[in-house]
């Protein structure tokens, strides 16, 4: 019978086998001479005292445990019924997989290039600023999470979904750690492996990927989608159409609109990506040790009430670097990734103040109004910057007190920075609160402002500024039969995890209309 035993110890004695044997026997009054079996089920670290201790919590049999995946029963549906799917994002790809499962064939489009492909213009905008508006760090093979920190925790609360997921990437190559750790990543050196294994398998099984595939028009008659556009060429029939085209595909939103699809503003945030040298996060949060083979590189999560808004960090990347994310030319946008072992010496985040549609005048009538102020503050932010991917930034105490930065400490950001005043970016309604937060968080961790931290702007690309209005039971839009608005873009998750899950879950909906 299997077990499961729990205790908490040093993190020292967390890397030792035997001494994790010898507690585990203890815990459970073990005398026998019999073999005992074990594993790890959940670890998480609590720094939260001087002393840090590690939380353990093993599955523990006399007997060989079992497997740790469940048998996953992927289907072969070359000949099967055909759910098309646009955008290769998580959303996209573990839809496709969720086909295979329920012996559907997936049919999926994505707009940008298969991932080794997509790392080449990657290398190019890092070097050159150069900007392919279909292949950046937004668009391609495995979307926006592909080249990200790989972070795999989320609020959802249903464990079941969650666990799923991770068992699916484990399938799929990814460390079995990421099962166990309170807060799993995969790094971005990891991630594209693991999204070429999943393309590869789903074609394997019979479904079709096709790259450098852009849904450019549909039609809908009598409420109902009927068929898709690919690249201005190609009509395609259909009445499954699974929408993962993720937040930055500002196109799509243009195209329901024009087609007077219904689409609603959305809540979403916007601020800046604060960067400080990761041994002086580590040293405050690991009360003045720095990480290394016993600690991770130490991470923090801020979050403060500002008149009546929350500020707060969003998607912490220890080790980490800074990446442009612009999605066209004329737009700077800042986010963050960082490689499994998280070892570079900075560690960024972004700090975002909520924005709601409410905040603009016409928001009752213009669906769009949250992403014009998005886009609006992107534009600036590259003129501002010289009308090219550097990134405008300001150090910490400078944004605080006011004053442009004449010096800056080192950036992780590849292209360079341009002295700027957020002030001349956003309006006073973000940087005030932002002030007011970054103040607070300043008293939970002492020297947060500082010389040496710096600032740049904008972090804006933190969830979809549109919402595309689905039935919540059968997951199609409210007023087009056939059309699934998935995920981030649809404005029905946030994250890796989140975005996979409803990916999944749009094709389990497809699947019970069909078997009805
Ligand atoms: C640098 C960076 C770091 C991040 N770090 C993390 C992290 O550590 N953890 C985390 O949980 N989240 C992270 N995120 C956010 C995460 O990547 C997204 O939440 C997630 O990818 C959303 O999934 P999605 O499938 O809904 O959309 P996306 O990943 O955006 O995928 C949408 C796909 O659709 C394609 N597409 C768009 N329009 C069209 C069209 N017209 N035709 C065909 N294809 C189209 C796009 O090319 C894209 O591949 C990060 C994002 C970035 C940019």
């Amino acid at each position: 019978m299997m077990q499961l035993v729990t205790f908490t110890c040093s993190p020292e004695q967390a890397l030792d086998e035997s001494y994790l044997l010898l507690e585990i026997k203890n815990q459970l009054n073990f005398s026998s001479k019999n073999k005992l079996f074990f594993r790890w089920k959940k670890r998480s670290l609590d720094a939260r005292n001087r002393t840090i201790k590690v939380n353990c919590s093993f599955e523990v049999s006399e007997e060989v445990l079992p497997n740790l995946l469940p048998d996953f029963d992927f289907k072969s549906v070359g000949n099967e019924k055909p759910i098309h799917i646009i955008g290769a994002g998580p959303a996209g790809l573990f839809a496709a997989l969720e086909c295979l499962l329920l012996g559907l064939k997936p049919v999926l489009f994505e707009r940008g290039k298969e991932v080794r492909a997509r790392r080449r213009d990657l290398a190019q905008l890092n070097k050159e600023g150069l900007v392919n508006p279909e292949s950046n760090y937004c668009f391609g093979e495995g979307g926006a999470g592909t080249y990200s920190d790989g972070k795999l925790y989320t609020r959802s609360k249903k464990r079941g979904d969650v666990d799923r997921i991770l068992q699916l990437l484990v399938y799929f190559g990814a460390h079995e750690n990421i099962l166990v750790e309170a807060h799993p990543h995969i790094g971005t050196n990891k991630l594209p492996q693991i999204i070429e294994k999943i393309r590869q398998f789903i074609i394997e099984k019979g479904g079709e990927v096709h790259f450098e595939s852009k849904l450019t028009d549909l039609k809908v008659d009598s409420k109902t989608i009927t068929s898709f556009e690919i690249n201005a060429s190609q009509w395609i029939e259909t009445d499954s159409l699974i929408l993962a085209t993720g937040h930055s595909a500002r196109d799509i939103f243009y195209l329901l609109q024009k087609h007077k699809i219904r689409i609603e503003a959305k809540p979403f945030a916007i601020g800046v990506r604060v960067e400080h040298q990761q041994s002086f996060i580590d040293q405050l949060q690991y009360h003045n040790q720095l990480s290394g083979e016993l600690l991770p590189p130490a991470s923090y999560s801020l979050v403060s009430q500002i008149d009546g808004r929350g500020v707060y960090s969003f998607c912490m990347c220890p080790g980490g670097i800074i990446a442009p994310c612009a999605t066209s030319d004329g737009e700077v946008v800042t986010n963050g990734w960082s490689p499994s072992k998280r070892n570079n010496p900075y560690a960024n985040s972004g700090i975002v103040v909520s924005i709601d549609p409410s905040d603009f005048p016409n928001f009752k009538t213009n669906p769009l109004v949250c992403l014009e102020f998005q886009k609006m503050i992107e534009g600036k932010a590259w003129a501002a910057a010289g009308k090219n991917q550097k990134v405008p930034a300001q150090t910490l105490k400078d944004f605080i007190d006011r004053k442009k930065s004449t010096h800056f400490p080192e950036s992780s950001y590849y292209i360079g920075l341009t002295s700027v005043e957020m002030d001349d970016i956003f309006p006073a309604f973000v940087v005030d609160r932002l002030r007011k937060g970054f103040k607070e968080f300043d008293k939970k961790m002492p020297g947060f402002i500082s010389q040496q931290a710096i600032v740049h702007a904008p972090e804006s690309r933190t969830s979809s500024p549109v919402l595309i209005p689905r039935n919540h039971e059968t997951m199609e839009h409210v007023d087009i039969i056939g059309l699934y608005p998935c995920a981030e873009g649809a404005g029905y998750a946030g994250g890796i995890v989140s975005a996979a899950i409803d990916g999944a879950k749009c094709v389990q909906a497809i699947h019970n209309k069909i078997s009805k």
